[in-house]
């Protein structure tokens, strides 16, 4: 007999106590942080879904690898465990290790790209767009145009544009240093990527002599949508998609704050040995010598153990389920979201939602506000507060009005996600008499991590 229920594949071996405010409570804090989220205390949330980044649960086998740690500072035995489970997955030559993500891209284009270029992806992540602009080069996104559209269903809507890849390849001759495919595609709505997009982006950029990476933070969750939704792929394990994924790239850039399963850490890896050596130099610069690049030790053991535990499929079955089920409750509510449902997040639809609020007037973060006071939940906003100001000084609406769910790995369970999904509907309930904000602060550069905002029509919610 097969059952149905999935269950966390896991049992709980320690426990961290979570505790609810009252409403007048988190009514209080909420003032005391200007109405911003990302200003609140911790202790202050219940169910914190402000990032999956680095906010997960370690295993057993991960603390185990912990205590093994060998503190060294060069040629550690952690490192070469470290080094050898990243070439298992990648199969790359030179793995790098650093403290996050953005310094394994700081890394990369400080060596590899120089100022006036482009670097083509299907969506950069902030940090990547950051930190290629920081070069003096543009960071272009190319995502395919199922990917524009939050409410229609596309298996692969993280795929690279394909087409305008070519033309860019064509017109900028000499100008493209490498080119990226994110997986999956964080900015676009944790959307995967398919095989056959990333065999022909590499293929094209092969063709045009452009070495192709991939942001590969989420790779393991790409892979599984791999399985389920490609033709010729549901009889492989993700561990052989994963290394297929890898075999058709010459290096990628990690966060193993994501699917590395790791509270800290990150990675360069690459095949190209002069390429490498001049990331290196520049790694003991400023993350550290070349067997350690900014980590203890303990650090690189855990990365090890959890690359490999986030290819369980009994993991990843429950991991993207979790979401998907939650996906389907707001479904049968007229909850907007986008869809299908991603990886990594649940992307509310503030706009269609709540279309009385215009868009000066925040509906995503006003809805986030709302989830916080009704159901101690905190959530992100990618929308206009986010990307709203222009580098002239005027406004412009965000591409999406987005409340994003972000869910840590292995944290909460199935009671955590009902409670939320209670939480949602009660809270659709109120959203017609929900009002917009206005800024009363905000600081000169990435403004929604410390802006201030106040209602702009007396209160939160009308009467
Ligand atoms: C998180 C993330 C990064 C940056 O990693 P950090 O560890 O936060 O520095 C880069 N790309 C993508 C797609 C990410 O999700």
């Amino acid at each position: 007999m097969e059952f149905k229920t999935i269950i966390e594949p896991f049992r709980i071996k320690t426990v961290e106590p979570i505790r609810g405010r009252s409403r007048s409570e988190r009514e209080r804090a909420l003032a005391a942080a200007g109405n911003n989220l990302f200003l609140l205390k911790a202790e202050d949330v219940l169910i914190d879904l402000l990032t999956d980044s680095g906010t997960g649960a370690m295993s057993s086998h991960q603390w185990a690898g912990m205590m093994r740690g060998d503190e060294s500072y060069a040629g550690a035995k952690s490192f070469y465990r470290f080094e050898a489970a990243v070439q298992a997955i990648t199969g790359f030559k030179h793995v790098i290790p650093t403290h996050q993500g953005r310094a394994a891209e700081r890394i990369l284009f400080g060596t590899a790209v120089s100022p006036g270029e482009i670097v083509p992806n299907n969506t950069h992540f902030d940090t990547t767009r950051a930190n290629v602009e920081y070069r003096g080069a543009t960071a272009l996104d190319l995502p395919c145009p199922e990917g524009r559209q939050p409410q229609e269903y596309h298996p692969f809507k993280g795929n690279i544009d394909l087409e305008a890849l070519e033309r860019v390849l064509q017109e900028k001759r000499g100008q493209v240093p490498l080119a990226m495919v994110t997986v999956t595609n964080n900015s676009g709505g944790g959307q995967p990527v398919s095989m056959a997009n990333i065999r022909a982006a590499s293929e094209l950029c092969h063709r045009y002599g452009v070495p192709f990476f991939l942001d590969a933070c989420r790779f393991a969750e790409n892979s599984w949508f791999i399985k389920l939704r490609e033709e010729g792929y549901a009889d492989k394990t993700a561990m052989q998609i994963a290394q297929e994924m890898f075999s058709y790239a010459d290096g990628c850039t990690m966060s193993a704050k994501k699917d590395g399963m790791a509270n800290i850490g990150g990675f360069l890896a690459l095949n190209d040995d002069d390429l490498a050596q001049r990331c290196k130099n520049l790694l003991i610069l400023s993350e550290g010598f070349p067997t350690y690049g900014g980590l203890a030790g303990y650090d690189l053991e855990a990365i090890a153990v959890g690359l490999h535990e986030a290819l369980d499929e009994n993991y990843l079955r429950y991991r993207i389920r979790s979401v998907e089920y939650l996906g389907e409750i707001c479904m049968h509510n007229d909850i907007p979201t986008i869809l299908p449902t991603g990886g990594h997040a649940l992307y509310l639809d503030a706009r269609a939602l709540l279309p009385h609020i215009p868009w000066y007037e925040y509906p995503a973060w006003t809805l986030s506000l709302l989830l916080y006071l009704e159901g101690g939940v905190r959530a992100a906003c990618i929308d206009s507060v986010m990307f709203g100001r222009q580098p002239d000084g005027s406004e412009l609406p965000a591409a999406n009005e987005l409340v994003r769910l972000a869910f840590p790995r292995r944290v909460y369970t199935q009671s955590h996600f009902d409670y939320l999904a209670e939480v949602l509907v009660y809270v659709k309930e109120l959203a017609p008499r929900l009002r917009g904000l206005r800024l009363t602060y905000e600081p000169p550069v990435l403004r929604h991590f410390t802006a201030r905002l106040e209602p702009a029509h007396g209160q939160l919610l009308a009467d």
